[in-house]
């Protein structure tokens, strides 16, 4: 049997990162130093490749570019590759993951996202373990001999989540993602225990097709008890915009002020599509519930129903990206694309 062939793309992020010896804040370093420090990574029977950013950055400034260029890295390689691991920043990390579900469109190999709350030279680091397990997941096949993950995923410590269904929950914690509304794909334990009727399965026979554009005319607002009309209209009038993801209170619900409802109404009679998504971190909208929430459908507000803030944004830069109108996004964001809604 051949040996699995993986290849790692290194973006930056702390798993990666060193102190400053001026600062003492931590700064992106190179992945020979990464690597230096998980020697261990030798007694895995794999063909190991990788490819680094230049330089590597914090991924507090990642943005649409860069995921274009990851995306570029795997369909650039994805014939020659069993799988791959992108190590990333932990900070937008969930960003990254929804993104690249959407643009890597008839994924059918493993693309695990993994990082580090601690740099991996540091004695307590949490990165080395992640690297290797994101490895060995990375590189798991089926009883048929197929990629046992096919999908955008995020591996962190104990749990295999879905990538466009994962937040960062905590700045301090090894266990730092969930999926707050879609069960883990897998469990980290003694063994990898996947739970394979939650994980996506792509038609084999479509070869993958990429998506380089994302549109960034895209804006997140969130409400709050006192917003003025003022700030709500500053934001909806904000020059190009086309896409809204709208945070609201509980199931989906918002003011029902006179001037709230006229205002985002008028914007969605202007053509910006708006999504309503919930700022809880459980469960999703359903407007249906209360008055509160109705008069958001009713002012023509989609509902995100239980997508993440994180998937929502990137959807809409994909959707908005591919160049189609104002209907045709709603009508996108009532479908699952890759599994990030529960419909
Ligand atoms: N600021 C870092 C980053 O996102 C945090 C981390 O990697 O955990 O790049």
């Amino acid at each position: 049997m051949a040996r699995p062939k993986i290849l790692i793309i290194y973006t930056g992020g702390t798993i990666g990162m060193i102190e400053d010896p001026n600062t003492h804040s931590l700064k992106p370093f190179d992945f020979t130093h990464l690597i230096d420090n998980v020697p261990k990574i030798r007694k895995l029977d794999y063909e190991i490749d990788n490819i680094q950013f230049h330089p590597p950055i914090d991924s507090s400034n990642m943005d649409t570019e860069r995921w274009i260029e990851i995306a570029a890295n795997i369909a650039d390689n994805y014939a020659e590759y069993d799988g791959f691991v992108v190590l990333h920043g932990t900070d937008t990390m969930a960003y990254t993951a929804s993104a690249l579900s959407f643009m890597l469109e008839n994924l059918h190999k493993p693309v695990i996202i993994t990082g580090s709350q601690l740099p991996i030279g540091e004695v307590r680091t949490d990165g080395e373990e992640n690297l290797i397990t994101a490895l060995q997941i990375a590189a798991a096949t089926d009883s048929h001999g197929d990629p046992m993950v096919q999908e955008v995923a995020i591996l962190f410590e104990d749990y295999l989540w879905r990538g466009n269904r994962s937040t960062k929950m905590s700045a301090d914690y090894f266990n730092a993602f969930k999926s707050n509304n879609y069960p883990y794909l897998a469990k980290i334990g003694l063994d990898i225990q996947f739970y394979k009727d939650r994980l996506l399965r792509n038609n084999a026979h479509r070869p993958l097709k990429v998506q380089y554009n994302m549109d960034r005319n895209i804006m997140l607002f969130s409400i709050f008890p006192g917003m003025t009309e003022s700030t709500l209209r500053h934001a909806l009038n904000t020059p190009d915009i086309k896409g809204i993801v709208l945070r609201t209170y509980g199931a989906g619900n918002a003011p029902t002020y006179d001037w709230f409802i006229k205002a985002i109404h008028e914007a969605v009679e202007r053509g910006i599509v708006i999504i309503n998504v919930t700022q809880c971190v459980n469960g999703g909208v359903n407007t249906e519930r209360y008055v509160t929430g109705c008069a958001m459908s009713e002012a023509g507000v989609i509902s995100g129903g239980d997508i993440t803030i994180e998937a929502a944004t990137t959807k809409l830069m994909y959707l908005f990206g591919m160049g189609l109108d104002s209907e045709q996004v709603k009508n996108y964001l009532n479908c699952s694309l890759s599994g990030e809604v529960t419909i």
